[in-house]
């Protein structure tokens, strides 16, 4: 075998490995949002009992599209880059409660 074609090989086989890797992380990625949106959905407001429930988002999201999705179920509502320890993590759609905080002491 010559030099080249064991070159071509090592880099059949790094390529391998990367999509091998990239599989795994999507799976793992879905698997957490799938995560992320059931306990979305599983929120009651303590106010008022309604399920119309949207997690805070702080910061600068990666707009997957996944993260797209959830924005569009209104799952998730943006509150903007900056935030305090004591934001709250959930509000209610029905009534505006919001609770929970961020950075739990
Ligand atoms: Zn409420």
């Amino acid at each position: 075998v010559g030099k080249r074609a064991k070159r071509e090989e090592r880099k059949a086989e790094r390529e391998a490995v990367a999509a091998a890797r990239a599989t795994v992380e999507a799976a793992t990625e879905a698997a957490r949002w799938e995560q992320v949106l059931a306990e979305i959905r599983a929120q009651r407001c303590p106010s008022c009992g309604s399920a119309t429930v949207s997690r805070l988002g702080y910061g600068l999201p990666r707009f997957t599209e996944a993260f797209k999705s959830a924005l569009d179920a209104d799952l998730i509502i943006l509150a903007g880059c900056s935030f305090a320890n004591d934001d709250p993590v959930w509000i209610c759609r029905e009534c505006k409660h919001t609770w929970g905080r961020l950075f739990p002491d």
